[in-house]
């Protein structure tokens, strides 16, 4: 299937890296001009784009401040009056840069609050001046990323699993608000997906997790790719799937329907 986003002004917040940066690089690969949003630099993301004659700017935002997302929004609204599309994928893990095993009796409060700042306040933050944005000009098309994580609750996952599970109900609230505004609100939830930090940092610290997911948990009994999570992305973003708002599309080899 072939996409074709010319001319779309795209945001794609977490752009510096992994899925984030795959997704802005998929977007401009089909003519979208992709504003490449992180709290870090993520101009490595926009030289790729700009060699193979793709169109990006990077615009650094932490995501849990809203005044700063308010106003990158705003910025990169203003050159053409429009936000056609947004992927909102800046997120952390469980602790920050790998999948530890955590129990909630042993979760600071710090680290709860990091995690909830940035997956689902950031998240909130992102989607709402979207929103307001897409409102004004009455359409456009928002994907949100949750994970597995956040509707099957794997012990030791601390506020990872209810910061996702935060990201899909506002992902369903935002839907329903907007539905007859002409903008659509959906959701990408990837499972354990390889070529990522946080799972290469993951799979580096516990030489047993690995097989343990593929042989218990994974029904397809693979990973996925960072590809398989691009091409969900695109098409809930595309007028493909002109008649999908408030879905979550799990990209888990079956992982949230496991027994
Ligand atoms: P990644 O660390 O490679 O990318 C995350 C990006 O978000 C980074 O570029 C980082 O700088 C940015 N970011 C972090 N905090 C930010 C903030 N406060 N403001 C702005 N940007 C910020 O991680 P990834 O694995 O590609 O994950 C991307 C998204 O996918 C995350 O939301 C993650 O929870 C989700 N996810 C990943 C997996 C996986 O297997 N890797 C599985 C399920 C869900």
């Amino acid at each position: 299937m072939s996409y074709n986003f010319d001319g779309k002004i795209t945001v794609v917040t977490g752009a510096a890296s992994g899925i984030g940066r795959a997704v802005a690089i998929a977007f401009a690969e089909r003519g979208a001009l992709v504003a490449c949003v992180d709290i870090a630099d993520a101009s490595e993301t926009v030289n790729v784009i700009r060699k193979s004659g793709g169109m990006a700017g990077r615009f650094i935002c932490d995501v849990s401040d809203e005044n700063a997302v308010k106003s990158v929004i705003k910025e990169i609204a203003a050159a053409r009056d429009r936000i056609d599309i947004a992927f909102n994928c800046a997120g952390i893990g469980p602790d920050g840069v790998r999948i530890p095993y955590v129990p909630l009796t042993e979760t600071s409060a710090d680290n709860w609050q990091k995690i909830i700042d940035i997956n689902l306040t950031g998240t909130f933050f992102c989607l709402k001046h979207q929103l307001i944005q897409m409102q004004k000009q009455g359409f456009g098309s928002i994907v949100n990323t949750g994970s597995t994580g956040g509707d099957r609750f794997a012990p030791g996952f601390h506020a990872y699993g209810p910061s996702k599970a935060g990201v899909i109900a506002l992902t369903e609230m935002a839907a329903n608000e907007n539905a007859k505004l002409g903008i659509r609100v959906n959701c990408v939830c990837p499972g354990p997906t390889y070529g990522t930090q946080m799972m290469i940092n993951t799979l580096a610290s516990d030489s047993e997790m690995e097989e343990t997911l593929k042989d218990r948990v994974i029904p397809m009994g693979k990973f996925g790719r960072m590809e398989d999570v691009v091409q969900a992305a695109l098409w809930l973003s595309s007028d493909l799937a002109a008649h999908t708002t408030g879905h979550s599309l799990f990209v888990d080899g079956g992982m949230h329907v496991k027994p």
